[in-house]
């Protein structure tokens, strides 16, 4: 029940970036949780909760605690007519959650296929994809809070869902564990293919069902987005930006093609990825370091470098975003 000293970090990110942690903690279970964080010796000044790393850059050795959740059962706790609740650990890996249930046509997370990451970190990062949020599926989320090493039930209102955000990235953030996620899908037949290429995709297939959704939200995504494996990255690196609408408006006489999605009466978000793109940044690359040629908004490491390099160069591409449209992007990826 101890944690490893001075273990390696790489294989633990998305971006492979080369660090290490002062201590590696990984974690079996709830119980084996709790038990972990009631020891005296296993209190830490500092301690982050890593899932799959896919929305992370370690530009250093982390000089802390890391606590890994390795858990990995899927079971249904509960279902009637309409919904099948479904209770996944927090180390399942996302999609083969998202596979299980499309296997036994549960309807709600057909759309999140493929998304990286585990389950743990889902109510985090309230994850998202072709109109669809974990937040629309998310019932209750189980925690252990890691100062007095007791459980918490967060139930859906109180993780405070927002944009790829929640309470756990705010007041709550680095306090609590997730250890398992009960969510609620609908039995009932019921679609969502309004968004991104999902019609066009689906033209390809027989007939429309859960397991064809799928299938083609699969499809988009390996012709969209680059492989981890063949070229690291994190996926979108920056958050699409919050501008006003005269900003919005002024922009557009000079770059009609603007795209922009209304967020209230004075303010509306932009598409960071059109924006790099506009700048003349999609497809740069800086020694092992770019933008990806179809998708600005990603940014790769096309081979071995320093996490600090991959930082220095998200700050160029924020730095040139300013200086051509004066919106200030801000990172999507924790940099840690
Ligand atoms: C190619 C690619 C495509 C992507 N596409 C999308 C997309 O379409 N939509 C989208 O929303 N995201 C997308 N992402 C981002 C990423 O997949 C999500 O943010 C995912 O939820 C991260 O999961 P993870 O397990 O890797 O978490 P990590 O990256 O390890 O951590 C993310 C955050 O969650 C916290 N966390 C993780 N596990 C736990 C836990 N058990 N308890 C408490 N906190 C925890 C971490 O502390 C951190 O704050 C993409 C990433 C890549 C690499």
């Amino acid at each position: 029940m101890t944690a490893i000293s001075n273990y390696s970090l790489k294989s633990y990110t998305t971006f492979q970036t080369d660090y290490s942690a002062k201590s590696f903690f990984a974690c079996k279970s709830e119980n084996h949780l709790i038990s972990f964080l009631e020891k005296k010796e296993n209190k830490h000044t500092r301690i982050f909760v890593l899932g799959g790393g896919s929305n992370i850059l370690f530009t250093q050795n982390f000089e802390g605690l890391i606590i890994n959740m390795q858990n990995t059962s899927i079971e249904i706790i509960d279902e009637n007519d309409d919904f099948a609740y479904i209770k996944a650990d927090a180390g399942v890996v996302w999609d083969n959650f998202v596979e299980f249930c499309v296997n036994r046509n549960f309807y709600g997370v057909e759309n999140l296929s493929l998304i990286p990451g585990t389950v743990g970190a889902t109510p985090v990062q309230n994850i998202g994809a072709y109109g669809v949020e974990a937040k629309d599926v998310i019932y209750e989320v189980n925690t252990v809070e890691i100062d007095s090493a007791k459980t918490k039930i967060f139930s859906n209102y109180d993780c405070k869902f927002g944009y790829r955000d929640s309470i756990f990235k705010n007041e709550y953030k680095n306090k609590y564990v997730v250890s398992s996620v009960v969510f609620k899908l609908s039995k009932l037949e019921k679609f969502n293919i309004a968004y991104g290429n999902i019609k066009a995709e689906l033209e390809n297939f027989e007939n429309i069902n859960v397991q064809n959704i799928r299938q083609a939200v699969v499809n988009i995504r390996e012709k969209k987005l680059p492989n981890t494996d063949e070229l690291p990255n994190a996926g979108s690196f920056f958050k699409n930006p919050i501008i006003s609408k005269s900003l919005y408006e002024e922009l557009l006489i000079k770059y009609p093609t603007l795209v922009s999605y209304p967020i209230s009466e004075n303010a509306v978000k932009a598409a960071a990825g059109q924006l790099i793109d506009l700048a003349g940044l999609k497809g740069l690359r800086k020694n092992n370091v770019g933008t990806h040629e179809n998708q600005a908004l990603v940014i790769v490491k096309y081979a071995e470098t320093k996490g600090s390099e991959i930082h220095y160069f998200s700050k160029f591409i924020q730095q040139e975003v300013y200086s051509k449209f004066g919106i200030q992007l801000e990172a999507e990826v924790i940099i840690l």
